[in-house]
């Protein structure tokens, strides 16, 4: 195990987040490679520390799951056996699982969009991730592309889960990427008149619905709920979740794919597949779901 922060050596930036930022390290006692990720609190009201910090850190430790991105040891208040520790700032640390090749945000951003073969693999992982921490009544609450890393087998884990406990959300600037409420469902955006917070049960719908649309994102290259061109601002986005159309499915995709994405993005929650469903679904039982490598051949050899 990693017994103490000074055992590792930051080597570069990977990814700077919601009041945090995530570094490569190199773990010099076994000469191995880590991802750091370090929360800032209580800097110009950045991240709200909750007094169920601890404790949230000791759940992230204990799960252990092939879909999760492993989290191998937790540093509360880290800067204090830091070498760069100075002005007393209040950091949390977790050491993870290195993921070498980044998150889907980055594979996304550069082969564009992903074709249903290398979906349906995603798809099956992510449920299966979901389906682990939801029989250990954890919710994710921030499922997105930059919170599903892949390794250099091509393989995705969900990351990141229960540190959405840990750090207050803020909602305020909507930008797509880090820190966005466009993956959040309807009964989350608006509360009243979607039913949310009424049984603990809405609250794994809402991980579905995120990785709806996830996979609705991989498929068409571009964020599913509102027109390319369109400002992703709070008011765009709340509108799109809570009173868009009936989605548009692309014509290109085949029946069982448009089928796993609208039982995903059921604004009703009650109506909403659950994990459990949609493990059995078609688009992710299907051959070629079993036999395809996923992203595995894709990331590298495209
Ligand atoms: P948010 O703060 O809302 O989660 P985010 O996911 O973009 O937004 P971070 O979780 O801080 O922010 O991660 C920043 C980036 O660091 C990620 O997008 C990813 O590219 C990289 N990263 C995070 N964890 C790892 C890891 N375990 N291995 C490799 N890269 C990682
Ligand atoms: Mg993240």
């Amino acid at each position: 195990g990693i017994r103490n922060l000074s055992d590792l050596k930051k080597v570069a930036v990977l990814g700077h987040g919601n009041g945090g930022t995530v570094y490569k390290v190199l773990n010099k006692k076994n000469n191995s490679f880590y991802a750091l990720k370090v929360l800032r609190f209580n800097q110009d009201g950045i991240g709200i520390r909750q007094s169920a910090t601890v404790l949230e850190a000791e759940i992230l430790r204990r799960v252990d799951s092939p879909y999760i991105v492993r989290c191998h040891a937790v540093f509360d208040n880290g800067s204090s056996c830091n070498e760069a520790a100075d002005n007393g700032g209040d950091d949390l640390s977790f050491v993870m699982e290195y993921m070498e090749v980044g998150s889907l945000h980055d594979v996304l951003r550069e082969h564009h969009r992903l074709p249903e073969e290398v979906i349906c693999v995603l798809a099956k992982r992510v449920l299966e991730g979901l389906n682990y921490l939801h029989g250990m009544h954890i919710v994710h609450r921030d499922i997105k592309p930059s919170n599903l890393l892949v390794n250099d087998k091509g393989e995705v884990k969900i990351a990141d889960f229960g540190v959405s406990h840990v750090v207050e959300g803020r909602f305020d600037g909507c930008e797509l990427s880090a820190g966005t409420c466009a993956y959040m469902s309807p009964e989350r955006v608006d509360p009243e008149r979607w039913g949310g917070g009424e049984e603990d049960r809405d609250e794994f719908a809402g991980d579905v619905w995120s990785m709806g649309v996830v996979m609705l994102e991989c498929f068409l290259g571009h964020f599913p709920l509102i027109g390319p061109g369109q400002r992703p601002d709070w008011a765009t986005l709340m509108c799109a979740i809570c009173f868009g159309e009936k989605l548009e499915m692309p014509e290109k995709a085949s029946p069982e794919f448009q089928n796993f994405v609208r039982r995903c993005l059921e604004k009703d929650w009650r109506k909403r597949a659950t994990v459990k469903e949609l493990l059995h679904h078609p688009f992710v039982n299907r051959k070629c779901c079993c036999t395809s490598k996923g992203l595995g051949d894709y990331v590298f050899h495209e």
